[in-house]
């Protein structure tokens, strides 16, 4: 089999979400031609999204993937170089940079912006694992994907449960203040998930068995399915000791830079961002890390 040709570029984008967008937007609209590599879920996680309503700029309600197709199409109009590939690994030891695609494609680049950035959590516990992507209406979680979650969920189930691990909420208070408006929505303060109970032919959830975390208590839940909506780990293994990170994996940036410990590697989005991870600031540091991206190119 030969070999495929090395792609070249002055800007490498890794990851397609708003930063990744963004940024490209950026990078192409300076003349630097960038590559912008999807990844495995090209849009990320706004893809996954309905109503998205805090979105600067639109006054009616969007949908996450529209969002994203156009985020997408703006980048291509201005020249980007959209590519589907997936990276397997770098080496930002190199000069220039270097990054492997899934089947093998080889890219280098001057400058690298690194915006892959989150994936969901798992309770990992077992019997979670065993009955991933089946059934319906107890959602874990107390943040804005777990409330928005409940709330589409009463469109259908005549009962939803939110199990929370405190007695508070951490998503937003007008969220919080719509959630408790919904009376088809109970939650369960206090308590964790131990287990998810069901049947193995065919596959399907039952029940689930809670503990209280302030008085040990267990009990058992009926429920027809199960949603896990408990926040994202960022996609850092790929830069795993070569890039520094916090304790639980973000890349860390200079101060008011996307910077990375490397010069020409920059990183932009949930990728490094655990406080805000909006769609809104994630875009404005895709912004942040072309125009940086721009002038250490300049400067190099
Ligand atoms: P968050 O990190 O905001 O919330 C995660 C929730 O899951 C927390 O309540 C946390 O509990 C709980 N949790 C974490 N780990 C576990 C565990 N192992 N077991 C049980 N519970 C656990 O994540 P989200 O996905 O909700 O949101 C991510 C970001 O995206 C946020 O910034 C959010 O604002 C944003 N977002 C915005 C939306 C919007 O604006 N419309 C919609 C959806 C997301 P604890 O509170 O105790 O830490």
């Amino acid at each position: 089999m030969s070999e495929k040709p090395t792609k070249h570029t002055k800007v490498l984008i890794i990851g397609s979400g708003p930063a990744g967008y963004t940024a490209a937007v950026y990078a192409a609209r300076a003349m630097l031609k960038p590559m912008l590599v999807a990844g495995m879920q090209p849009g990320g996680q706004l893809t996954i999204t309905t109503d998205v309503e805090n979105y600067p700029g639109f006054a009616d309600v969007i949908q996450g993937p529209w969002l994203m197709e156009q985020m997408r199409e703006q980048a291509r109009a201005v020249g980007t170089d959209l590519i589907e590939d997936h990276i397997q690994s770098v080496n930002l030891k190199s000069k220039p940079f270097e990054a492997i695609g899934d089947g093998g494609q080889k890219y280098t680049a001057d400058s690298i912006i690194i915006s892959t950035g989150a994936q969901a959590r798992w309770l990992n516990i077992d019997s979670e694992e065993k009955f991933k992507g089946f059934g319906v209406s107890a959602v874990v979680g107390g943040g804005n994907a777990a409330v928005e979650e409940a709330m589409f969920l009463t469109k259908f189930a005549s009962k939803v449960q939110l199990i929370h691990r405190r007695n508070e909420l951490r998503a937003e208070k007008l969220l919080q203040k719509k959630l408790m408006e919904n009376k088809k929505i109970e939650i369960i303060w206090d308590s964790v998930v131990e287990e998810v109970i069901g049947d193995d032919e065919p596959k399907n959830v039952k029940g689930l068995k809670i503990k209280n975390v302030k008085t040990n208590e267990t009990s058992e839940l009926k429920i027809d399915g199960l949603f896990i909506a408990i926040g994202h780990d960022p996609a850092t293994a790929l830069f795993k000791d070569q890039l520094e990170m916090d304790n639980t994996g973000y890349l860390i940036t200079k101060s008011d830079s996307t910077e990375t410990n490397i010069p020409g590697v920059y990183a932009a989005g949930d990728v490094k961002d655990k406080i805000y991870r909006q769609a809104v600031t994630a875009a404005g540091m895709g912004c942040m890390a072309a125009l940086e991206a721009e002038k250490f190119l300049a400067s190099n």
